[in-house]
């Protein structure tokens, strides 16, 4: 396709927008409404293709939070984001869904959603604030930028170039790349003379060393404990109750994923997770607990005595971690036997490998290096009239709705300054 005159080139400030993702949409949506002339280049058939999938197919759209609490939640880069959360906080976030016909409940953990349960419904709210507001979607692959004595003048395709008078790259990071997030972003700001820090997974499976979770592949455990221990320092890095399953590779779930976030890279030997089975029981109330089994089991093999304490699937990997033979009647077991095996219940170790590849992670970390970046503009310092916003920027959050409200906040403050800062 020639993407040479797309513009009407009336006399209003040009600006392209690169991915019509939430970030894309967002800052469309604003450098329209502030008076630009505005086109979204998109490589996918349909827009908001990642968010589509988001909260799995809910859309946890934001986290009814101060701005204060919104930047506890981000591990990388928070005090870049104080002036963008203070252009548009997740109050403005609620009240943008809301006016635009998207009732929205709030939920565990201050994590907000539609009311209606229906990521499609954000998706066709923001389309529709993008139509209202008169920007263009043009379904085309951008494959660089067109740069000019420090100064982005347009954006190409395979055989032609858009002129144009600013650039917002709302490309997204690197993981779930079928959503079409496969890195272009760094590579146009890498030609704009961008550090890029190196893109790494988070919120990500992780692989188990051993075969324990393997053996108890498809359990899924509520309401479990679950730490990580840095196995030099001692130092427990993650602590926190959730759900959790094992899989052939070891362990996922959402406490897996959000330990993933406080953790910058695993290897072998490193890190050991530990699983509370029963949180809601202290030692001694678990050795209570099961001395009751055990009197209702009394003269049973040991490794039968255990079906009402835990589930089936894992019952023979605690028993093996407890160190009690199998076979042995559950009359003979030991106080220091029962011990180790409370022991075992509360703290199921499971050594940890490495993380899943980027492309299974919810959200990249790593991305355009912000310290070359306005945080109060999202221009970028090093060439005039390029802009970045959403998850190609060097910025993560921990679950719970807080990444959609980093790519919303970035994408205004990009959105009003791409269309204010130039003269036609
Ligand atoms: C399974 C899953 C669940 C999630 N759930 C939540 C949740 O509930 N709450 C939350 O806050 N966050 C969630 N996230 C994270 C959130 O979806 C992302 O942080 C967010 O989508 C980032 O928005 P973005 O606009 O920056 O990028 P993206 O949404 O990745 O959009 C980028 C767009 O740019 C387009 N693009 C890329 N390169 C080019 C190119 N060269 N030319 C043209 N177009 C291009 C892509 O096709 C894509 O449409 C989830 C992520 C995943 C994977």
């Amino acid at each position: 396709m020639n993407i040479e005159n797309l513009f009407e080139n009336d006399g209003r400030v040009r600006v392209a927008v690169i991915g019509e993702g939430p970030a894309g949409m967002m800052a469309a949506t604003v450098a329209a409404e502030s008076g630009a002339e505005v086109i979204i280049f998109e490589k996918n058939d349909k827009a908001g293709k990642k968010l589509r999938i988001t909260g799995k197919g809910r859309c946890n759209v934001t986290n009814d939070s101060t701005n204060q609490e919104l930047m506890a939640a981000i591990p990388t880069n928070p005090k870049f984001l104080f002036a963008a959360f203070n252009r548009f906080s997740s109050a403005d976030t609620k009240s943008f869904f809301e006016s635009h016909g998207v009732p929205l409940k709030v939920e565990r953990g201050k994590r907000v959603f539609p009311v209606s349960d229906r990521a499609s419904d954000i998706v066709n709210a923001m389309v529709k604030a993008c139509r209202d507001a008169g920007v263009k979607v043009v379904r085309e692959k951008i494959t660089s930028l067109d740069i000019r004595d420090g100064k982005v003048c347009g954006v190409c395709n395979s055989n032609s170039v858009c002129e144009c008078d600013s650039v917002i790259v709302c490309t997204g990071g690197k993981s779930y790349s079928m959503t079409g997030s496969d890195g272009d972003g760094y590579k146009f700001a890498r030609a704009a003379g961008h550090k890029i820090v190196e893109p790494k997974p988070s919120l990500v499976p992780i692989v188990a060393d051993g075969n324990l979770c393997q053996r108890m592949q498809g359990l899924s455990l509520k309401n479990i404990g679950f730490k990580i221990v840095d196995n030099k320092s001692g130092k427990c890095v993650y602590d926190d109750f959730g759900e959790l399953m094992f899989t052939h590779f070891g362990l996922t779930g959402p406490v897996v994923l959000s330990a993933s976030a406080h953790i910058p890279d695993i290897e072998k030997g490193k890190y050991t997770a530990y699983i509370d089975m029963k949180p809601a029981l202290t030692h001694d109330e678990l050795d209570k607990r099961i001395i009751s089994d055990f009197a209702k089991y009394i003269n049973k093999d040991f490794i039968n005595s255990l079906s009402d304490l835990l589930p089936l699937k894992s019952i023979d990997i605690i028993a093996e971690c407890s160190g009690i033979d199998d076979r042995k009647k559950v009359n003979s077991i030991t106080k220091e036997e029962r011990g180790a095996l409370v022991e075992a219940i509360k703290g199921l170790k499971i050594p940890l490998l490495r993380f899943r590849p980027i492309d299974e992670a919810i959200i990249t970390k790593g991305g355009v290096d912000v310290r070359e970046v306005s945080p109060k503009t999202m221009e970028s310092k090093l060439c005039h009239g390029l802009f970045f916003a959403g998850e190609v920027l060097d910025l993560d959050a921990y679950t719970g709705g807080f990444n959609l409200q980093i790519a919303f906040s970035t994408a205004v403050c990009a959105g009003e300054n791409a269309a204010w800062n130039f003269e036609a």
